[in-house]
């Protein structure tokens, strides 16, 4: 068990992300206490009951006083309103970030309503499930798993100290540029999900021809493009709205690539499709030599049971 690193933390948001964050900070003693705030008294409750959180309040002004961490784990496009109703009540010296899973539009939004005497250090970890809510945390989710750090001009001792926060949850820090981090998230998470979600989105459509014929055959790729589109719609949508610009770049690419595939099945230009399909199995070899194959929910889930 380690020393806590901050003495008060304050989730804001009370769902997949700062749940797990609660139980991995009460396992490896992280943090002296957490405080925490969500819309509904339900959430607010589950996570007394649950006991990831040590008090909570009906406003997140109130859940902010006096900590030394804040922790904004909403939404992506409820981000400024909640920076908008803390700013005057953030404690001198404290460290704000973020969890968000694009990070211009929640440094614009945000870094207005800050005051100058805290310290603003976005952050998102890339690990989650498509489960959400205060009930679907647990304590090994970030373990093995990035979290990208956007500290800007924050002071070094600050982010050493957030550094070290999330290093005590298992996870491995990387820092990075804002607009960086929206670009390739778009091409590793964003673009993806939308794809998942057209995907399943056409099937639906077909299962009206085929009955339900797309369910009961349903095979390994469809299944995981279904796992994929069941994440949560709010959080879905606000990425996409706040990632704009980066998403239908990379929209643009893969739309390219796809006429190319297309016009090679239409020709029977088998050597296309063969050297493309070498090409990618190529990636997927790389993902796993960098340990990163394995799906975080099943990973943790497996270490939660074992710890
Ligand atoms: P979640 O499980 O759906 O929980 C969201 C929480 O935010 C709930 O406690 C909800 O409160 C609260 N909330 C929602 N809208 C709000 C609003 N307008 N004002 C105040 N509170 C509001 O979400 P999550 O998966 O933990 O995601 C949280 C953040 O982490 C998002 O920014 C997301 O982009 C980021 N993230 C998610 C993943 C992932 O895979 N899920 C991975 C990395 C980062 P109620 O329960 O009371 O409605």
């Amino acid at each position: 068990m380690s020393e806590p690193i901050y003495n008060r933390v304050a989730l804001i948001g009370l769902g997949l992300i700062a749940s797990s964050m609660g139980h991995a900070m009460r396992r490896w003693g992280l943090a002296g206490e957490i405080t925490g705030h969500a819309r509904s008294a339900e959430t607010r409750q589950a996570a007394l009951e649950i006991g990831f959180c040590d008090r909570v309040f009906e406003t997140a002004a109130e859940a902010v006083a006096g900590a030394d961490l804040v922790v904004l784990a909403v939404p992506v496009g409820a981000m400024g309103r909640i920076a908008e109703e803390i700013g005057p009540h953030l404690a001198p010296g404290a460290t704000v970030t973020d969890v968000g899973s694009v990070k211009q539009a929640v440094i614009e939004a945000v870094a207005p309503h800050l005051p100058d005497h805290v310290i603003f250090i976005p952050g998102h970890p890339l690990a989650g499930t498509e489960h959400s809510g205060p009930h679907s945390g647990f304590a090994t989710l970030f373990r093995n798993r990035f979290c990208l750090l956007v500290p800007g001009a924050a002071p070094a001792a600050a982010v050493a100290r957030l550094r070290r926060f999330w290093e005590g949850m298992g996870a491995v820090v990387e820092e990075m540029e804002a607009e960086h981090h929206d670009l390739v998230l778009a091409v590793t998470s964003h673009t993806p999900h939308l794809i998942a979600y057209t995907m399943v989105g056409v099937a639906d459509h077909l299962r009206r021809v085929t009955e339900s014929e797309v369910i009961k055959y349903s095979a390994a790729g469809f299944r995981d493009f279904t796992r994929i589109a069941a994440s949560d719609p709010t959080m879905w949508r606000d990425v996409f709205l706040s990632n704009r610009e980066a998403t239908l770049d990379i929209l643009g690419r893969f739309t390219e690539e796809l006429f190319v595939l297309q016009r090679a099945i239409r020709m029977g230009d088998g050597e296309t499709l063969f050297n493309y399909f070498t090409r990618t199995r190529a990636i997927r070899r790389g993902i796993i030599e960098a340990g990163q194959d394995t799906a975080a929910p099943d990973f943790g889930r497996v270490k939660a049971q074992e710890d």
